[in-house]
Protein backbone atom coordinates (compact mmCIF):
# COMPACT_ATOMS: atom_id res chain seq x y z
CA UNK A 1 0.00 0.00 0.00
CA UNK A 2 1.03 3.53 -0.41
CA UNK A 3 0.03 4.44 2.36
CA UNK A 4 2.68 5.20 5.49
CA UNK A 5 3.06 1.85 7.16
CA UNK A 6 5.16 2.62 10.51
CA UNK A 7 7.65 -0.35 9.63
CA UNK A 8 7.40 -2.75 11.95
CA UNK A 9 10.64 -4.50 11.67
CA UNK A 10 10.63 -6.34 15.23
CA UNK A 11 11.98 -9.54 13.82
CA UNK A 12 14.26 -8.30 11.38
CA UNK A 13 16.18 -6.11 14.07
CA UNK A 14 16.27 -9.44 16.20
CA UNK A 15 17.48 -11.01 13.40
CA UNK A 16 20.03 -9.09 12.49
CA UNK A 17 21.60 -8.52 15.74
CA UNK A 18 22.04 -12.04 15.92
CA UNK A 19 23.71 -12.24 12.39
CA UNK A 20 26.37 -9.56 13.71
CA UNK A 21 27.39 -12.10 16.15
CA UNK A 22 27.93 -14.85 13.93
CA UNK A 23 28.93 -13.30 10.69
CA UNK A 24 30.69 -10.31 9.58
CA UNK A 25 28.76 -7.21 9.97
CA UNK A 26 25.75 -9.64 9.81
CA UNK A 27 25.48 -10.32 6.21
CA UNK A 28 27.28 -12.67 3.35
CA UNK A 29 27.71 -9.47 1.05
CA UNK A 30 28.42 -5.92 2.62
CA UNK A 31 26.22 -3.58 0.48
CA UNK A 32 23.24 -5.97 2.12
CA UNK A 33 24.13 -4.35 5.68
CA UNK A 34 22.48 -0.80 4.28
CA UNK A 35 25.52 1.05 6.25
CA UNK A 36 25.06 4.36 3.73
CA UNK A 37 21.20 4.35 3.86
CA UNK A 38 21.11 3.67 7.71
CA UNK A 39 18.93 1.71 9.73
CA UNK A 40 18.49 -2.21 10.62
CA UNK A 41 18.66 -4.00 6.90
CA UNK A 42 15.18 -6.03 6.37
CA UNK A 43 15.45 -9.80 6.42
CA UNK A 44 12.97 -11.06 3.52
CA UNK A 45 10.80 -14.31 4.19
CA UNK A 46 9.38 -14.80 0.59
CA UNK A 47 9.43 -13.56 -2.94
CA UNK A 48 7.07 -14.04 -5.81
CA UNK A 49 6.73 -12.17 -9.02
CA UNK A 50 7.10 -8.30 -8.14
CA UNK A 51 6.85 -9.09 -4.36
CA UNK A 52 8.89 -9.33 -1.74
CA UNK A 53 7.61 -10.55 1.69
CA UNK A 54 9.84 -9.88 4.50
CA UNK A 55 9.93 -11.90 8.18
CA UNK A 56 7.89 -9.35 9.81
CA UNK A 57 5.34 -10.07 7.50
CA UNK A 58 5.61 -6.52 5.15
CA UNK A 59 5.36 -6.88 1.87
CA UNK A 60 7.36 -4.67 -0.59
CA UNK A 61 7.10 -4.07 -4.63
CA UNK A 62 10.89 -5.66 -5.38
CA UNK A 63 13.34 -3.04 -7.56
CA UNK A 64 15.94 -5.07 -6.27
CA UNK A 65 15.45 -8.51 -7.59
CA UNK A 66 18.45 -10.03 -5.88
CA UNK A 67 20.75 -7.23 -7.77
CA UNK A 68 19.26 -8.33 -11.28
CA UNK A 69 18.99 -12.01 -11.94
CA UNK A 70 15.53 -12.20 -11.26
CA UNK A 71 14.50 -10.64 -14.74
CA UNK A 72 11.33 -12.95 -15.44
CA UNK A 73 9.69 -12.00 -12.27
CA UNK A 74 11.06 -13.48 -9.12
CA UNK A 75 10.30 -17.53 -8.24
CA UNK A 76 8.83 -18.05 -11.76
CA UNK A 77 6.57 -20.82 -11.85
CA UNK A 78 8.09 -22.20 -15.25
CA UNK A 79 11.74 -21.49 -13.76
CA UNK A 80 10.33 -23.45 -10.33
CA UNK A 81 9.22 -26.42 -12.24
CA UNK A 82 12.43 -26.67 -14.71
CA UNK A 83 14.37 -26.36 -11.21
CA UNK A 84 12.53 -29.13 -9.64
CA UNK A 85 12.32 -31.55 -12.43
CA UNK A 86 16.09 -30.86 -12.45
CA UNK A 87 16.40 -31.49 -9.14
CA UNK A 88 14.92 -34.65 -8.55
CA UNK A 89 17.17 -36.00 -11.66
CA UNK A 90 20.29 -34.92 -9.52
CA UNK A 91 21.22 -31.63 -7.79
CA UNK A 92 25.34 -32.02 -9.02
CA UNK A 93 27.40 -34.58 -11.21
CA UNK A 94 30.68 -32.80 -11.11
CA UNK A 95 30.65 -34.26 -14.68
CA UNK A 96 29.29 -33.02 -17.92
CA UNK A 97 25.27 -32.88 -18.02
CA UNK A 98 23.59 -32.08 -21.23
CA UNK A 99 22.54 -29.14 -19.91
CA UNK A 100 25.14 -27.25 -20.10
CA UNK A 101 25.58 -27.93 -23.83
CA UNK A 102 22.35 -26.52 -24.00
CA UNK A 103 22.92 -22.82 -21.96
CA UNK A 104 26.10 -22.56 -24.32
CA UNK A 105 24.21 -22.89 -27.37
CA UNK A 106 21.53 -20.47 -26.47
CA UNK A 107 24.33 -17.93 -25.20
CA UNK A 108 26.19 -18.47 -28.06
CA UNK A 109 22.88 -17.86 -30.47
CA UNK A 110 22.14 -15.01 -28.65
CA UNK A 111 25.53 -12.69 -28.11
CA UNK A 112 27.09 -11.70 -31.32
CA UNK A 113 30.77 -11.76 -30.52
CA UNK A 114 30.57 -15.25 -28.82
CA UNK A 115 31.42 -18.29 -30.29
CA UNK A 116 32.59 -20.59 -26.92
CA UNK A 117 31.34 -20.67 -23.29
CA UNK A 118 33.25 -21.24 -20.06
CA UNK A 119 30.91 -22.15 -17.63
CA UNK A 120 31.89 -20.61 -13.54
CA UNK A 121 29.81 -20.13 -10.62
CA UNK A 122 29.74 -16.55 -10.29
CA UNK A 123 30.44 -13.10 -11.43
CA UNK A 124 33.40 -12.21 -9.47
CA UNK A 125 35.06 -16.17 -10.86
CA UNK A 126 34.09 -15.12 -14.19
CA UNK A 127 35.88 -11.78 -14.27
CA UNK A 128 38.99 -12.79 -13.08
CA UNK A 129 39.55 -15.69 -15.04
CA UNK A 130 38.71 -13.43 -18.07
CA UNK A 131 41.65 -11.36 -16.33
CA UNK A 132 43.70 -14.28 -16.42
CA UNK A 133 43.21 -15.39 -20.34
CA UNK A 134 43.40 -11.79 -21.16
CA UNK A 135 46.92 -11.79 -19.67
CA UNK A 136 47.69 -15.20 -21.29
CA UNK A 137 46.54 -14.56 -24.38
CA UNK A 138 48.38 -11.49 -24.86
CA UNK A 139 51.23 -11.75 -22.94
CA UNK A 140 50.79 -8.38 -21.13
CA UNK A 141 49.85 -8.23 -18.04
CA UNK A 142 48.50 -4.21 -17.22
CA UNK A 143 44.65 -4.22 -17.23
CA UNK A 144 42.26 -1.22 -17.41
CA UNK A 145 39.11 -0.26 -15.82
CA UNK A 146 37.16 2.40 -15.18
CA UNK A 147 36.55 4.04 -11.73
CA UNK A 148 33.44 3.29 -10.40
CA UNK A 149 32.95 0.03 -12.60
CA UNK A 150 32.57 -3.02 -10.29
CA UNK A 151 34.06 -6.36 -11.78
CA UNK A 152 33.76 -8.59 -8.54
CA UNK A 153 36.03 -8.53 -5.66
CA UNK A 154 38.98 -10.34 -7.44
CA UNK A 155 42.08 -8.91 -6.57
CA UNK A 156 42.92 -7.34 -10.05
CA UNK A 157 39.59 -5.15 -9.49
CA UNK A 158 39.49 -3.57 -6.09
CA UNK A 159 41.11 -0.81 -7.14
CA UNK A 160 38.66 2.40 -7.26
CA UNK A 161 35.72 -0.45 -7.38
CA UNK A 162 31.59 0.85 -7.91
CA UNK A 163 29.09 -0.64 -5.73
CA UNK A 164 29.68 -2.23 -1.98
CA UNK A 165 33.51 -0.43 -2.49
CA UNK A 166 31.79 2.76 -3.59
CA UNK A 167 28.79 2.78 -0.92
CA UNK A 168 31.12 2.20 1.63
CA UNK A 169 33.11 4.73 0.55
CA UNK A 170 36.58 2.55 -0.15
CA UNK A 171 39.26 3.35 -2.15
CA UNK A 172 40.73 -0.23 -2.42
CA UNK A 173 41.21 -3.14 0.11
CA UNK A 174 43.90 -4.30 2.32
CA UNK A 175 44.72 -7.60 1.73
CA UNK A 176 44.63 -6.92 -2.36
CA UNK A 177 48.99 -7.43 -2.91
CA UNK A 178 50.48 -4.36 -4.59
CA UNK A 179 52.20 -6.19 -7.04
CA UNK A 180 48.85 -7.13 -8.65
CA UNK A 181 46.94 -3.68 -8.04
CA UNK A 182 49.54 -1.81 -9.55
CA UNK A 183 49.01 -3.69 -12.49
CA UNK A 184 45.51 -1.85 -12.70
CA UNK A 185 45.09 1.38 -14.35
CA UNK A 186 41.63 3.05 -14.00
CA UNK A 187 40.37 5.95 -15.95
CA UNK A 188 37.26 8.15 -15.95
CA UNK A 189 34.12 6.26 -18.30
CA UNK A 190 32.81 8.11 -21.07
CA UNK A 191 36.68 9.53 -21.40
CA UNK A 192 37.75 9.58 -24.75
CA UNK A 193 40.98 11.45 -23.93
CA UNK A 194 41.97 9.44 -20.84
CA UNK A 195 41.91 6.35 -22.73
CA UNK A 196 43.90 7.61 -25.12
CA UNK A 197 46.28 9.02 -22.75
CA UNK A 198 46.54 5.78 -20.88
CA UNK A 199 47.30 3.98 -24.20
CA UNK A 200 50.12 6.71 -25.00
CA UNK A 201 51.68 5.83 -22.39
CA UNK A 202 51.07 2.63 -21.21
CA UNK A 203 50.16 0.76 -24.96
CA UNK A 204 52.49 -1.85 -25.21
CA UNK A 205 51.74 -2.85 -21.81
CA UNK A 206 48.24 -3.22 -21.53
CA UNK A 207 46.59 -6.58 -21.96
CA UNK A 208 43.16 -5.57 -22.31
CA UNK A 209 40.21 -3.35 -21.15
CA UNK A 210 36.99 -4.06 -18.72
CA UNK A 211 34.37 -2.16 -18.47
CA UNK A 212 30.27 -2.42 -17.86
CA UNK A 213 28.99 -1.77 -20.98
CA UNK A 214 26.37 0.20 -19.29
CA UNK A 215 27.46 1.24 -15.82
CA UNK A 216 25.25 -0.15 -13.70
CA UNK A 217 27.38 -0.36 -9.78
CA UNK A 218 27.50 3.60 -9.77
CA UNK A 219 24.16 3.80 -10.35
CA UNK A 220 23.09 3.78 -14.31
CA UNK A 221 25.14 5.56 -16.24
CA UNK A 222 25.09 4.32 -20.02
CA UNK A 223 27.43 5.31 -22.67
CA UNK A 224 27.79 6.75 -25.79
CA UNK A 225 27.98 4.52 -28.97
CA UNK A 226 31.48 6.89 -30.09
CA UNK A 227 33.24 6.01 -26.90
CA UNK A 228 32.39 2.33 -27.07
CA UNK A 229 33.43 2.04 -30.51
CA UNK A 230 36.60 4.35 -30.17
CA UNK A 231 37.33 1.84 -27.01
CA UNK A 232 37.35 -0.93 -30.06
CA UNK A 233 39.30 0.96 -32.24
CA UNK A 234 42.12 2.01 -29.92
CA UNK A 235 41.98 -1.00 -28.35
CA UNK A 236 42.92 -2.99 -31.58
CA UNK A 237 45.23 -0.56 -32.92
CA UNK A 238 47.58 -1.12 -29.52
CA UNK A 239 47.03 -5.10 -29.58
CA UNK A 240 44.73 -4.94 -26.62
CA UNK A 241 41.79 -7.42 -25.68
CA UNK A 242 38.56 -5.76 -25.07
CA UNK A 243 36.02 -6.93 -22.81
CA UNK A 244 32.50 -6.16 -21.69
CA UNK A 245 31.71 -7.08 -18.46
CA UNK A 246 28.08 -8.37 -18.94
CA UNK A 247 27.38 -9.95 -15.82
CA UNK A 248 24.78 -7.10 -15.20
CA UNK A 249 23.53 -6.17 -18.37
CA UNK A 250 23.75 -9.58 -20.00
CA UNK A 251 20.15 -10.45 -21.11
CA UNK A 252 18.71 -6.97 -19.40
CA UNK A 253 19.88 -3.98 -22.31
CA UNK A 254 17.99 -6.84 -24.80
CA UNK A 255 18.62 -10.46 -25.64
CA UNK A 256 21.27 -9.89 -27.22
CA UNK A 257 22.94 -8.01 -24.47
CA UNK A 258 24.16 -4.10 -24.43
CA UNK A 259 26.92 -5.54 -26.95
CA UNK A 260 24.09 -6.39 -29.42
CA UNK A 261 22.12 -3.09 -28.80
CA UNK A 262 25.25 -0.96 -29.35
CA UNK A 263 26.41 -2.73 -31.82
CA UNK A 264 30.26 -2.76 -30.83
CA UNK A 265 31.81 -6.39 -30.14
CA UNK A 266 34.13 -7.03 -27.57
CA UNK A 267 36.70 -9.68 -27.65
CA UNK A 268 35.64 -11.10 -24.37
CA UNK A 269 32.45 -11.14 -22.46
CA UNK A 270 31.55 -11.99 -18.84
CA UNK A 271 28.31 -13.15 -18.04
CA UNK A 272 26.33 -13.48 -14.22
CA UNK A 273 23.13 -12.93 -12.70
CA UNK A 274 20.54 -13.85 -15.52
CA UNK A 275 21.91 -16.87 -17.20
CA UNK A 276 21.85 -18.65 -13.57
CA UNK A 277 17.72 -17.51 -13.47
CA UNK A 278 18.39 -17.22 -9.29
CA UNK A 279 21.05 -19.83 -9.19
CA UNK A 280 24.95 -19.18 -8.90
CA UNK A 281 26.09 -19.57 -12.45
CA UNK A 282 28.32 -17.46 -14.23
CA UNK A 283 30.82 -17.57 -17.86
CA UNK A 284 33.03 -15.85 -19.65
CA UNK A 285 32.93 -16.01 -22.88
CA UNK A 286 34.13 -15.37 -26.38
CA UNK A 287 35.97 -16.30 -29.85
CA UNK A 288 37.19 -19.94 -30.10
CA UNK A 289 40.60 -18.58 -30.83
CA UNK A 290 40.97 -17.18 -27.30
CA UNK A 291 38.61 -19.43 -25.56
CA UNK A 292 40.61 -22.42 -26.58
CA UNK A 293 43.59 -20.81 -24.30
CA UNK A 294 41.50 -22.70 -21.58
CA UNK A 295 42.03 -25.58 -19.58
CA UNK A 296 42.18 -28.55 -20.64
CA UNK A 297 41.99 -27.15 -24.46
CA UNK A 298 44.89 -25.17 -23.54
CA UNK A 299 47.14 -24.34 -20.51
CA UNK A 300 44.99 -21.21 -19.01
CA UNK A 301 44.16 -23.21 -15.67
CA UNK A 302 40.31 -22.57 -14.13
CA UNK A 303 38.07 -25.15 -12.76
CA UNK A 304 35.53 -25.88 -10.41
CA UNK A 305 33.59 -28.15 -8.31
CA UNK A 306 30.14 -27.22 -9.26
CA UNK A 307 30.60 -25.01 -11.99
CA UNK A 308 27.95 -25.93 -14.54
CA UNK A 309 25.61 -27.62 -12.20
CA UNK A 310 22.43 -28.68 -13.72
CA UNK A 311 19.77 -27.21 -11.22
CA UNK A 312 21.66 -23.95 -12.39
CA UNK A 313 21.58 -24.59 -16.05
CA UNK A 314 18.25 -25.32 -15.64
CA UNK A 315 17.02 -22.11 -14.16
CA UNK A 316 19.11 -20.11 -16.91
CA UNK A 317 17.81 -21.71 -19.81
CA UNK A 318 14.25 -21.90 -18.79
CA UNK A 319 14.88 -18.01 -17.95
CA UNK A 320 16.30 -17.03 -21.54
CA UNK A 321 13.62 -19.61 -22.84
CA UNK A 322 11.10 -16.88 -21.34
CA UNK A 323 12.92 -13.75 -22.26
CA UNK A 324 12.76 -15.32 -26.11
CA UNK A 325 9.28 -14.74 -26.21
CA UNK A 326 7.45 -12.24 -28.72
CA UNK A 327 7.52 -8.55 -26.96
CA UNK A 328 9.47 -9.31 -23.33
CA UNK A 329 12.12 -6.57 -24.13
CA UNK A 330 9.69 -3.93 -25.55
CA UNK A 331 7.69 -4.71 -22.30
CA UNK A 332 10.43 -4.36 -20.01
CA UNK A 333 11.56 -1.10 -21.90
CA UNK A 334 8.03 0.45 -22.16
CA UNK A 335 7.39 -0.25 -18.20
CA UNK A 336 10.93 0.72 -16.75
CA UNK A 337 10.62 4.19 -18.87
CA UNK A 338 6.97 4.57 -17.66
CA UNK A 339 8.79 4.39 -13.84
CA UNK A 340 11.91 6.49 -14.60
CA UNK A 341 9.83 9.00 -15.72
CA UNK A 342 7.70 9.17 -13.25
CA UNK A 343 10.07 8.94 -10.71
CA UNK A 344 12.06 12.06 -12.29
CA UNK A 345 8.58 14.22 -12.51
CA UNK A 346 7.72 13.42 -9.00
CA UNK A 347 10.79 14.28 -7.57
CA UNK A 348 11.00 17.86 -10.22
CA UNK A 349 7.24 18.83 -9.00
CA UNK A 350 8.13 19.02 -5.30
CA UNK A 351 11.49 20.98 -5.90
CA UNK A 352 14.58 18.44 -6.01
CA UNK A 353 17.41 18.47 -8.83
CA UNK A 354 17.35 15.25 -10.24
CA UNK A 355 18.82 13.27 -13.30
CA UNK A 356 18.55 9.39 -14.61
CA UNK A 357 16.40 7.16 -16.83
CA UNK A 358 16.44 3.60 -18.07
CA UNK A 359 17.42 1.17 -20.51
CA UNK A 360 15.34 -2.04 -20.61
CA UNK A 361 15.02 -3.32 -17.69
CA UNK A 362 17.55 -0.87 -15.76
CA UNK A 363 16.87 2.27 -14.16
CA UNK A 364 18.25 5.02 -12.33
CA UNK A 365 18.08 8.07 -10.48
CA UNK A 366 20.87 10.36 -9.07
CA UNK A 367 19.87 13.56 -6.74
CA UNK A 368 21.99 15.96 -8.47
CA UNK A 369 20.98 18.15 -11.78
CA UNK A 370 23.73 15.98 -13.74
CA UNK A 371 24.79 14.80 -16.15
CA UNK A 372 25.82 12.09 -14.53
CA UNK A 373 28.42 10.25 -17.74
CA UNK A 374 30.75 8.98 -14.97
CA UNK A 375 31.54 7.95 -11.40
CA UNK A 376 33.07 11.37 -10.87
CA UNK A 377 29.86 12.55 -11.62
CA UNK A 378 27.42 10.71 -9.70
CA UNK A 379 29.51 11.26 -6.68
CA UNK A 380 28.00 14.75 -6.94
CA UNK A 381 24.56 13.33 -5.65
CA UNK A 382 23.35 14.38 -2.27
CA UNK A 383 23.66 10.92 -1.04
CA UNK A 384 21.89 12.06 2.32
CA UNK A 385 18.85 13.21 0.77
CA UNK A 386 18.55 9.26 -0.99
CA UNK A 387 19.07 7.91 2.55
CA UNK A 388 15.75 9.61 3.29
CA UNK A 389 14.00 8.55 0.07
CA UNK A 390 15.23 5.14 0.74
CA UNK A 391 13.35 4.88 4.16
CA UNK A 392 10.60 6.80 3.02
CA UNK A 393 9.89 4.61 0.36
CA UNK A 394 10.57 1.36 2.42
CA UNK A 395 7.79 2.69 5.04
CA UNK A 396 5.41 3.42 1.92
CA UNK A 397 6.05 -0.43 0.23
CA UNK A 398 9.07 0.18 -2.10
CA UNK A 399 12.04 -1.89 -1.75
CA UNK A 400 14.97 -0.02 -3.67
CA UNK A 401 18.96 -0.57 -3.86
CA UNK A 402 20.09 0.45 -0.25
CA UNK A 403 22.75 2.64 -2.14
CA UNK A 404 22.60 5.65 -4.29
CA UNK A 405 25.70 3.62 -6.44
CA UNK A 406 23.19 0.60 -7.42
CA UNK A 407 20.95 0.64 -10.49
CA UNK A 408 17.65 -0.38 -10.12
CA UNK A 409 15.68 -3.34 -11.82
CA UNK A 410 12.28 -4.11 -13.33
CA UNK A 411 10.73 -7.60 -14.52
CA UNK A 412 8.48 -8.94 -16.68
CA UNK A 413 6.27 -9.38 -13.31
CA UNK A 414 6.23 -5.68 -13.04
CA UNK A 415 3.16 -4.76 -13.94
CA UNK A 416 1.66 -0.65 -14.81
CA UNK A 417 -0.24 -0.80 -11.33
CA UNK A 418 3.16 -1.89 -9.16
CA UNK A 419 4.68 1.23 -10.82
CA UNK A 420 2.12 3.63 -10.41
CA UNK A 421 2.23 2.74 -6.95
CA UNK A 422 5.78 3.61 -7.04
CA UNK A 423 5.17 6.80 -8.22
CA UNK A 424 2.73 7.47 -6.08
CA UNK A 425 4.35 6.80 -3.29
CA UNK A 426 7.86 8.62 -4.33
CA UNK A 427 5.58 11.81 -4.49
CA UNK A 428 4.64 11.53 -1.03
CA UNK A 429 7.95 10.78 0.25
CA UNK A 430 9.70 13.57 -1.93
CA UNK A 431 6.84 15.92 -0.69
CA UNK A 432 8.22 15.62 2.76
CA UNK A 433 11.90 16.15 2.16
CA UNK A 434 13.42 19.73 1.85
CA UNK A 435 14.80 20.26 -2.04
N1 LIG B 1 30.48 -7.63 -12.66
C1 LIG B 1 29.38 -6.84 -12.62
C2 LIG B 1 29.13 -5.87 -13.72
C3 LIG B 1 28.48 -6.96 -11.55
O1 LIG B 1 27.40 -6.19 -11.52
C4 LIG B 1 28.75 -7.89 -10.52
C5 LIG B 1 27.83 -8.06 -9.34
N2 LIG B 1 27.05 -7.01 -9.00
C6 LIG B 1 29.90 -8.68 -10.62
C7 LIG B 1 30.74 -8.52 -11.71
C8 LIG B 1 30.23 -9.69 -9.58
O2 LIG B 1 29.32 -10.75 -9.64
P1 LIG B 1 29.07 -11.67 -8.37
O3 LIG B 1 28.46 -10.81 -7.31
O4 LIG B 1 28.16 -12.74 -8.88
O5 LIG B 1 30.39 -12.22 -7.95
Amino acid sequence: STSTQKLKTDRSDALMRDAATVMPGGVSSPVRAFRSVGGSPIVFESTKGSKIVDVDGNTYIDYVLSFGPSVVGSANDEVIEAVTAQARKGLTFGAPCELENQLAHAIIDAVPSVEMVRFVNSGTEACFSAARLMRAYTRREKIVKMTGCYHGHGDSFLVSAGSGVATLGLSDSPGVLSSVAAKTLTVPYNNIDAIREVFRQHGSEIAGVFLEPVVGNAGLIPPTREYLQELRQITRQHGALLLFDEVMTGFRIGYSCAQGYFDVMPDLTTLGKVIGGGYPVGAYAGPREIMEMVAPAGPVYQAGTLSGSPVGMAAGLKTLEILRRPGTYEYLDRITKRLAEGLLQAARENGHAVCGGSLYSMWGMFFTEGPVNNFEDAKKSDTAKFQKFHRGMLERGVYLAPSQFEAGFTSLAHSEDDVERTVEAAREVLRGIAP
